[in-house]
């Protein structure tokens, strides 16, 4: 096998698709504008490269633009690691303690969710990110979460850039306010710039300096969010398994007491779990250092006795109007179509007289599964026997 095999193998090619989608075409675009301007900015309207300020500053460009995007590829490529196909606890006996998740034919190990759009059981899911159109989950948090800090700080970088660049064009000297704080430009001045600073190039660095303001704030929040996580190492998805978790206990007076397991006790113990000199975190992704007084299976108990809670809970209702699952449907009246909630949950198309079974409900919108008829279950019955799939 020669080198280039060992590297590229299929499955590297076949995630290469990951690219055709509009978040990573949005983040690419955003991070290609951001540095080609800056780096631009720097070279020829600003620092020329001779001086040392000048240097810094474009090496700090370039080592921006770098680490941005290894760590951005890398969350995208490495990916959040799956678990097994048709996975079984290596101890029979433990299965009664796992969900089995029928996409996967396998039981979801600790911490794993299946994700409907990675169409995989993924190892301690956070979340679905969109812009790098994978999951944030076990094996790339670190990366994930290091983009999230560089990319602010590169923007901020980029943005200061962008100011100085527009004001040293509208201004001879920069003077902040005070006498003795004086900045000569006249080392710039000493060369011709090699594009003159016209509207459009004006226009170019406002567009970018837009681009990354917005990048700052809005990526630079996104990056305590997931400190927050990786410091309690309690992920999104935990952290509402936890709010139900006391809501149940709270429901039946059950007088238990609900410790989270995966939270080691100090936030540097938990951050090492995730950030190693290797950039692999810690474990398998199957099994998990917990608590003293917690067990591996802790957390998926407690999610099956919300899932049993949930079937108890659910109301069974008739549908009075046939609906065709559109996404903001406008044949329901205005109302309706204000009223749709923003989640990318699919819609579940309903005939008149159909029942649903909602788990959960909103004061407009309900969630559940439809239920089949008996008619309709045996006939699916029938299909997938004709095609093999029982
Ligand atoms: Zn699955
Ligand atoms: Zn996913």
């Amino acid at each position: 096998m020669n080198i280039f095999s060992m590297v590229v193998t299929f499955e590297n090619l076949h995630e290469v698709r990951r690219l055709c989608h509009w978040g990573p075409i949005i983040a690419l675009s955003v991070i290609s504008i951001c540095s080609t301007m800056a780096i631009f900015d720097s070279i020829i309207w600003y620092w020329p490269l001779d001086t040392t300020g000048g240097s810094i500053n474009f090496i700090m460009l370039i080592n921006w633009t770098v680490l941005i995007l290894y760590n951005y590829f890398n969350a995208m490529f490495v990916g959040p690691g799956y678990i097994p196909l048709d996975w079984k606890p290596g101890n029979q006996h433990h299965t009664q303690y796992l969900q089995y998740c029928k996409v996967c034919h396998g039981y979801k190990a600790p911490r794993s969710h299946h994700c409907r759009k990675c169409n995989r059981c993924v190892m301690k899911m956070d979340h679905h990110c969109p812009w790098i159109n994978n999951c944030c989950g076990h094996l790339n948090h670190a990366y994930f979460t290091s983009f999230l800090l560089l990319a602010p700080l590169g923007c901020s970088h980029a943005a200061i850039i962008f100011i100085m660049t527009m004001y040293t064009q509208l201004y001879d000297r920069i003077s902040f306010g005070w006498s003795t704080v004086k900045i000569n430009m006249s080392a710039a001045r000493q060369f011709q710039p090699l594009i003159p600073f016209s509207v459009p190039a004006f226009a170019a660095t406002l567009f970018a300096l837009g681009l990354a303001l917005g990048t700052t704030i809005a990526v630079g929040m996104l990056f305590f969010i997931q400190m927050k996580v990786i410091i309690r190492n309690k992920t999104s998805i935990e952290s509402w398994i936890e709010e139900k978790a006391k809501d149940r206990i709270q429901h039946y007076q059950t007088g238990e007491e609900f410790i989270f397991p995966y939270d080691l006790g100090s936030c540097w113990l938990n951050f090492k779990q995730v950030f190693t000199w290797t950039g692999m975190p810690k474990g398998d992704g199957l099994e998990w250092p917990v608590h003293p007084k917690c067990h591996q299976h802790t957390l998926t108990i407690e999610q099956l006795k919300q899932k049993a809670d949930k079937r108890v809970r659910s109301v069974q209702y008739q549908a009075v109007e046939d609906y065709n699952g559109a996404c903001c449907p406008l044949s329901k009246g205005l109302q309706t179509f204000f009223r749709t909630p923003c989640t990318e949950e699919p819609r579940i198309p309903l005939s008149k007289g159909e029942t649903i079974l909602a788990t959960r409900g909103t004061k407009w919108w309900m969630y559940g599964d439809k239920m089949l008829s008996e008619k309709s279950a045996k006939i699916l019955c029938l299909f997938l026997n004709y095609f093999g799939m029982m």
